[in-house]
């Protein structure tokens, strides 16, 4: 066992195993970075990333043989942890009856029905194959319902890679110092308007001069791009209202928090319908599936019942969707919320016990089963205060974990998650290396 035999270990930099490095090497000759998703290449904390060979309950086993606990969860779509055995025999069933057929099932009316009874704002959806493809599509139908051009979004906040949305943007965007992503006309980026995060005064400002112009207000109700950061109640509110008086659409981007939560979204806890939500990860139940939808009235726009075009020739994959109702009515079943929720907490309390013990600053930020330890002394309550961390500190500790076998997002800007695997016994071992890793970063320094 790793975690038990680790505590000598004092280097700050772990090296990949030989077959990781060997497979990188590959990998870098084909793929930009050596990846296909740029967080995944470490080099915000430097390093040499560990090529996966499989993954189970909360563990995932390098192709070197090293096991790891996970914190990234596939990104927080994995809420039951890794190779459910619900979810892989439902699965492996569905795979038997075929793969994609291009022609409506009753899965897809299943998966929908089991959607809109825990989000009752998507009154219609549509299933899409990504976040990204979500957020993109509920923004052309905003624009197309209100026949205006203008975005609101915010700092810090990612919403996935379509061109509009990739200005200010959170996520790898901000880990790479590149917000505003090149590529992206400026064209379009002029019609994408970019407040900070919970600042309802800024946004009431905005919205009294542009509101007439502005067809949606995109936002994660809860960040978890710049790292967890917590929406003031009030910030919201000023959504909601200004959204309404001035006929704009309000888009909860819930594709983090929905079923993250709880069996629902940030709209439920917060009390606050938005017009539109776009959903993601775990409603696919690790399979390439996405959501979005809202109100009737705007959801009528979408082809073939109204003008503005959305279509996909693996939308609705029986094999994704039974992964997704699978894990939807899992969750629903067990409600494992408020126990993920006590997890978390007991684990993050530990984290902050442990900083406080070698005078490190940390900020926890945290809500449900996800959250982040800022390595900063202030309050991380936006972008700007978000990026203050010290993202030096925050990779010597990532590497100190990753030598005791704890595996978390290789980014201070991402959401660490727990799933309904990651038992008591494993969060107290992860709890004592976060001990070690926090003196190993008072000592190096
Ligand atoms: C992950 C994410 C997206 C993009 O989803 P992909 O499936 O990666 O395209 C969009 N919005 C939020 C809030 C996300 O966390």
């Amino acid at each position: 066992m790793r975690l038990s035999t680790t505590l000598k270990l004092r280097a700050v930099m772990v090296m990949a195993g030989e077959k990781s490095r060997a497979l990188f090497e590959r990998a870098q000759r084909l793929m930009p970075g050596g990846v296909n998703s740029p967080v995944r290449a470490f080099r915000a904390v430097g390093g040499t990333p560990f090529f996966v060979a499989r993954g189970e309950d909360c563990f995932l086993w390098d192709v070197d043989g090293n096991r790891y606990v996970d914190f990234v969860c596939s990104w927080g779509a994995l809420i039951l942890g890794h190779a459910h055995p619900e979810v892989v025999a439902a699965v492996k069933a569905a795979v038997e009856r075929g793969t994609t057929y291009g022609a409506p099932t009753e899965l897809e009316v299943r998966l929908a029905e089991q959607i809109q009874s825990a989000f009752p704002t998507m009154e219609m959806l549509r299933l899409v194959n990504s976040g990204t493809e979500a957020t993109m599509s509920a923004l052309r139908v905003a624009r197309g319902y209100t026949g205006r051009g203008k975005v609101i979004k915010f700092e810090g906040c990612y919403h996935g890679h379509a061109d509009y949305l990739l200005v200010k943007a959170g996520s790898g965007a901000t880990t790479f110092g590149i917000p505003d992503s090149a590529g992206v006309p400026e064209s379009f980026s002029q019609e994408t308007v970019v407040l900070p995060y919970n600042d309802a005064e800024a946004f009431n400002r905005m919205m009294d001069t542009i509101g007439d112009q502005v067809a949606a207000v995109i936002v994660e109700p809860v960040a978890g791009n710049m790292g967890v950061v917590l929406p003031q109640q009030k910030f919201l509110q000023a959504l909601r209202e200004q959204t309404r008086k001035h006929g704009a659409v309000l888009i909860f981007d819930e594709v983090i928090t929905g079923f993250r939560l709880t069996y629902g979204g940030a709209q439920h806890l917060f009390g606050i319908e938005p017009d539109m939500t776009c959903l993601g990860k775990i409603v696919g139940g690790g399979f390439p599936l996405a959501a979005y939808g809202g109100r009737r009235d705007i959801m009528q726009a979408v082809a073939p019942l109204g003008p503005v075009y959305q279509a996909g020739t693996l939308s609705g994959n029986p094999v994704a969707v039974t992964a997704g109702l699978t894990t939807l009515r899992i969750l629903e079943r067990d409600k494992p919320y408020a126990e993920l929720e006590r997890r978390t907490n007991w684990l993050t309390d530990a984290i902050a016990d442990a900083a406080r013990a070698f005078n490190i600053p940390v900020q926890i930020n945290r809500i449900a089963s996800m959250f982040t330890a800022f390595f900063t002394d202030q309050p991380v309550t936006d972008y700007a205060s978000a990026k203050r961390s010290d993202t030096k500190r925050f990779a010597r500790f990532f590497h100190a974990l990753l030598q005791q076998g704890v595996f978390l997002p290789p980014s201070q800007f991402e959401a660490a998650f727990l799933s309904v695997a990651h038992s008591d016994e494993v969060l107290a071992q992860v709890a004592e290396a976060m001990r070690q890793a926090m003196r190993q970063v008072a000592e190096s320094e």
